[in-house]
């Protein structure tokens, strides 16, 4: 339509600009792969699309990204449903999760990484067995101790997990957190060494398992490859500034 009639068009402009943030992006973690001496096919990338607009998410597509990752379950299923022509495009509920839109969210998201309680568990399980299959989860801990944030205190952390192991619809593959709001980067890394380390009990108790380390974002993803993240969340270093309401607009796409 319009975006063929001109030789550079602002949405020409825009995928160019997403394509650049994206190398950018991926040159700081193939850095901090290297620094760490880890192998970069040991850490994926899951661009965080909170916020921007379905055409961002396109660009994003044609950019060869496959995941996105949402925190809100309404903004991630109006986005599924809009954007159901993208052949193999999987949602990610990162945010937390309330009991009415359980359902909505085991159907719409591939994967849960938010999973905060007992109870958001027990109810994931529900659906998994209605759908007739898992439903992939993380166990979201917070690692900070800031009571803005949700997620298990990590001292809660093993006999969650120790539960989960019963609720056959679920399938646990990890942890994830977000790591304190800090220019400290002392503070920031002793958050991804809690998980880490909390990973690493879990898989003692269990005897294996729990492969998943969902940490990093724009600021801090350094530091968390560091730590030994394997799931980077990344949002405004990949899509630029959230446009504020922007899931509200209509589509353009
Ligand atoms: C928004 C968000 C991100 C990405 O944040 P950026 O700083 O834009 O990279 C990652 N994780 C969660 C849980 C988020 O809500």
């Amino acid at each position: 339509m319009t975006e063929r009639e001109w030789p550079e068009s602002a949405d020409q402009r825009a995928a160019a600009g997403l394509a650049e943030r994206l190398e950018r992006v991926e040159q700081r973690i193939r850095r901090a792969c290297q620094a760490a001496g880890r192998d970069r096919s040991t850490v994926a990338l899951l661009p965080v699309s909170k916020t921007q607009p379905v055409a961002a998410i396109r660009q994003a597509r044609a950019a060869g990204l496959s995941r996105m990752g949402e925190n809100r379950v309404q903004e991630l299923v109006a986005k599924a449903e809009r954007l159901g022509d993208l052949p193999d495009l999987a949602w990610v509920l990162i945010g937390h999760l309330q009991s009415n839109k359980v359902a909505l969210a085991a159907r719409w998201a591939s994967q849960i990484q938010s999973v905060d309680s007992l109870r958001l568990a027990q109810a994931l399980d529900r659906q998994g067995q209605s759908l007739g299959r898992p439903v992939e989860v993380l166990i979201e801990v917070n690692t900070s101790g800031e009571p803005s944030k949700f997620g298990f205190p990590p001292d809660q952390v093993p006999a969650a997990a120790a539960q989960l192991r019963h609720l056959t619809s679920l399938r646990p593959l990890g942890l994830m957190t977000v790591a304190q709001q800090s220019s400290e980067p002392d503070q920031v890394a002793a958050c991804f060494a809690r998980l880490a380390a909390l990973r690493e009990r879990l898989r003692q108790d269990q005897g294996g398992g729990w492969a998943e380390l969902s940490m990093g974002m724009s600021g801090d993803f350094d530091l968390a490859i560091a730590q030994g993240s394997t799931c980077l969340r990344i949002g405004s270093a990949i899509f630029g500034p959230r446009p504020v309401a922007a899931a509200d607009q209509p589509s353009t796409a």
